[in-house]
């Protein structure tokens, strides 16, 4: 690894938003956060597609990846991140290296690729991403992306996170940085107010952020960016001019906001739009802030009545599906908040959680888990396919929300199934996103298929008649020897 990148991810790794980060020593934090990973075996995504993961969002932005064309095949589009306008993050640009230019050098491809862009598509400006093999060959992706801003006037952002620096979470980490480099604080707003934010490590997954925006609206609160979901390069620019920082949940990119308070002295607080009460949590949270911080006092009242109607609302729509859903058992396989924070709208609708993971969990997690549902008895901290297959082919669950990777557990024991992570197709956000969820939990518990799938098929139905003993073998079996 290149010197540069050895003193970014050591950087990276000093993290003083983390407590656990830094209850570490110096040596123990310096060997990272995350395991070592095992050669040859899945680890879920290399540092260039965590890094991609937190970028490719900004959508009028051109992505290209410096590598063999497998790269950006591994990475585009795995994510259902909305664009509200510009499409230019959903083309796939890839320098596509072959063999000599392993040998030679693949900078001046990069250069060329920079400048068919330009003048292809003109966007606003360019991510380079480095990937193993031109990170492995030496390719100087900041040189070249220095040369081509020169040249062609427009912000060209090297992204150093080739594969081999780590896992997915390490190259989040690396694509913010990219943005703290070379990004925020390069261009200033039209104008500003008192009630303008950022919200931070949101990616607009199947539109979510629109579910929360009309709620900030109603109060009068600005997104002046979005980092990254839905997000535009000069509002990502121009982002060191909000008044708060909201940092999303997953605290995939948690230096930005540290950074952002250290550089320009902008508060920042964790918050999740998942589940009714987290939602109402973190409205109140960017009310104080921006109260704090000279918005108008008023905003923390106009912020109760606005919680009071949307609860009450979300709540009724909610109640609505008991009789539907009253005693069907579900099995919550994820991780972080959500292994709780939906728990009570689904409680709420009458459903039953007989177990949700926490192998991804953190301690307050897991003290949130006890809170809402009595006792660690739920808690399940690793389930393998084998044991969550034999629970739903026992019916001890009848639906289970989990990722994608779970999926054919589910199937294979012919039982429903929903996606609740990333890859979801429909929007989980704000009080609208827990009524959607357990509309769709109730789609997916009615849908007819599940008859006709456990229904024995007619060749297994033949085999049992065939098998089945005639009454003359019956009636000799049952006389008197
Ligand atoms: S960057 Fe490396 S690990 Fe990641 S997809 Fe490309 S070759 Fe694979």
């Amino acid at each position: 690894m290149s010197a540069s990148l050895n003193a970014k991810i050591a950087e990276v790794f000093d993290e003083p938003g983390c407590d656990k980060n830094q209850a570490k020593s110096a040596k123990e934090r310096k060997k990272g956060c995350t395991k070592q990973l095992t050669p040859g075996a899945a680890a879920g995504g290399c540092a260039f597609d965590g890094a991609k993961i937190a970028l490719q969002p900004i959508v009028d932005v051109a992505h290209l990846v410096h590598g063999p064309i497998a790269c950006e095949g591994n990475s585009w589009d795995n994510r259902h991140s909305a664009s509200s306008g510009a499409m230019t993050y959903r083309t796939g640009f890839t320098t596509d290296i072959n063999e000599l230019d392993v040998i030679y050098g693949a900078e001046k491809r990069l250069f060329r690729s920079i400048r068919e862009i330009c003048e292809r598509h003109d966007p606003p400006a360019i991510f380079v991403y480095q990937t193993c093999v031109t990170g492995l060959i030496g390719d100087d992706i900041e040189a070249v992306c220095k040369r081509a801003s020169e040249k062609f006037g427009k912000p060209v952002i090297p992204v150093n996170a080739p594969g081999f620096a780590g896992p997915k979470n390490l190259g989040n980490k690396l694509g913010a940085e990219a943005l703290l480099d070379y990004v925020v604080g390069t261009m200033e707003p039209e104008h500003t107010t008192p009630y303008d934010i950022n919200i931070i490590g949101e990616y607009n997954l199947s539109g979510e952020l629109w579910q929360v925006k009309p709620l900030l609206d109603a109060l009068g609160v600005r997104v002046l960016s979005c980092i990254s979901g839905d997000g535009r390069y000069a509002e990502v620019a121009s982002a060191h001019r909000a008044r708060a920082n909201m940092m999303v949940c997953s605290k995939s990119m948690i230096n930005i906001a540290t950074r952002m308070q250290q550089r320009w002295g902008i508060p920042y607080f964790e918050g999740s739009f998942y589940g009714i009460s987290d939602m109402s949590t973190t409205l109140r949270e960017i009310a104080r802030l921006l109260v704090e911080r000279g918005a108008h006092p008023e905003l923390q009242d106009r912020t109760e009545a606005l919680i009071e109607v949307e609860e009450a609302r979300a709540w009724d729509r909610i109640r609505a599906y008991r009789s539907r859903l009253a005693g069907k058992k579900v099995l919550l396989i994820t991780g972080g908040v959500k292994s709780w924070s939906v728990v009570s709208a689904l409680q709420e609708a009458g459903l039953e959680v007989v177990g949700t993971s926490i192998k991804k969990s953190t301690k307050e997690d897991k003290e949130k888990i006890k809170d809402i549902m009595g006792d660690d008895a739920h808690m399940i901290d690793d389930m393998t396919p084998r044991q969550m297959y034999a629970m739903l082919r026992d019916a001890k669950a009848d639906i289970m929300l989990s990722g994608g990777r779970s999926q054919f557990v589910a199937l294979k024991a012919r039982m429903p199934w929903m996606d609740i992570n990333q890859e979801r197709h429909h929007a989980f956000a704000g009080y609208e996103g827990m009524v959607t969820m357990v509309q769709e939990i109730s789609k997916a518990l009615f849908n007819p298929v599940w008859a006709q799938v456990r229904t024995p098929a007619p060749w297994e139905v033949a085999n049992t008649l065939l098998q089945a003993p005639t009454a003359a073998q019956l009636a000799a079996e049952a006389a008197p020897a």
